[in-house]
């Protein structure tokens, strides 16, 4: 048992897109759900993601398999909240490992024709890739905001604009609720989905949450239509397009990006930038989530994780562990006391 029956009545800290995601599984499963942030949904790191939706060569550990998992989940997602915006165009990675690396599952080594197919526009297909069909990318907004909307469908309730200020709990120390800017709110249990700022609120409680801030830049570029078919990951950039006259690019420097744009592809002259955005993301020390509830304090439960956009919908098992109290075997590695 994770948590008893009357842990049904949730606060989620956090609408980012782990928050968010939380939020609706619970509300969809019968929970009493109250979620809470101190902007509004998703505008925190989530807003700032490249939204790659993969495992990104990840192969190890228990990231490696929810990762894998996440498509999947993903599907299911959009069969109950229809225009979820998410696309699935596969991705090419190349040019990260010196030698032919061993492909994961749905992966698969291409030639650099098969690249050409893939991505016309290259100039210079590399002599080899892997492509990873299943692949995917989220409008990382637009995702969290169908789940908040989702989760008010079930009857949760959103209070944006909303500070937590702290944890409250009973004279037996277990978790009664939060402390907001609006006053107090009840619940028996509390889920902290609040990215970077999860480790601040369960500090006060003696629990040390072990998430590094890890800022990382997007840049906003206009191109013109059809240049990036799918997901591309190499040494210089993660890019892809986000609409007919957008791309997106996840990498260090601007003109770096925009030199190594133009050069890696035709027609890419005019490619300029729009904008830029750093989104700080939570960092777990070993890179791997912190998920499940904190023995120490009943009724804490922690979700942060790396990777987010793409491990998000695994809010659905997060929601099956709160709601029905019964230890989700996927979510064994990821607890706080591995730590
Ligand atoms: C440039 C870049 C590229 C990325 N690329 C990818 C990628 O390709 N694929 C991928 O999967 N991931 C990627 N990520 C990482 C991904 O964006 C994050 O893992 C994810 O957005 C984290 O979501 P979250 O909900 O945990 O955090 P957040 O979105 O930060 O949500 C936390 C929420 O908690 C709220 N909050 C904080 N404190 C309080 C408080 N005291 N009271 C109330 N509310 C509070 C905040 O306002 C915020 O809305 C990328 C990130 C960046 C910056």
């Amino acid at each position: 048992m994770v948590n008893s029956p009357e842990s049904r009545e949730l606060v989620v800290v956090g609408a980012g897109i782990v928050g968010a995601s939380v939020a609706y599984h619970a509300a969809r499963a019968g929970a009493d759900v109250t979620l809470v942030d101190v902007g509004r949904p998703g505008a925190g790191v989530t807003a700032q993601s490249f939204a790659w939706i993969g495992t990104a060569g990840v192969r190890t550990g228990p990231s490696a398999r929810l990762r894998m998992a996440a498509p999947q989940e993903y599907r299911l997602l959009e069969a109950e909240l229809p225009g979820l915006p998410v696309t699935w165009s596969g991705s090419l990675s190349w040019g990260v490992a010196d030698t032919v690396p061993e492909v994961g599952p749905g992966e698969e080594v291409v030639d650099a024709a098969t690249v050409a197919r893939l991505e016309p526009g290259l100039r210079q297909p590399p002599e080899w890739a892997v492509w990873a069909p299943g692949d995917g990318a989220a409008d990382p907004l637009g995702v969290t905001e169908r789940l908040v909307e989702g989760a008010r469908a079930y009857g949760a309730r959103v209070h944006a604009d909303t500070p937590v200020v702290a944890v409250r709990r009973d004279a037996t120390g277990r978790v009664a609720g939060v402390e907001t800017g609006a006053g107090p709110l009840t619940a028996a249990t509390v889920v902290l989905a609040a990215g970077v700022a999860t480790a601040a609120l369960a500090a006060p409680l003696g629990v040390q949450v072990p998430v590094d801030p890890s800022p990382a830049t997007l840049f906003r570029l206009r191109a013109p239509a059809g240049l990036v078919r799918t997901v591309v990951h190499n040494r210089d950039f993660d890019l892809r397009q986000v609409a007919p006259d957008r791309l997106h690019a996840a990498a260090d420097s601007a003109e770096h990006t925009l030199t190594a744009v133009r050069s890696t592809f035709r027609g890419a002259a005019d490619v300029e930038l729009l904008g830029s955005g750093i989104g700080v993301r939570p960092m777990p020390a070993d890179g791997e989530p912190i998920i499940g509830p904190v023995a120490a304090v009943p009724g804490l439960y922690l979700a942060v994780m790396h990777a987010a956009v793409t491990l998000a919908p695994i809010g659905r098992l997060v929601a099956q562990e709160l709601v029905d109290g019964v230890a989700e075997p996927a979510l064994a590695d990821c607890r706080l006391d591995r730590f």
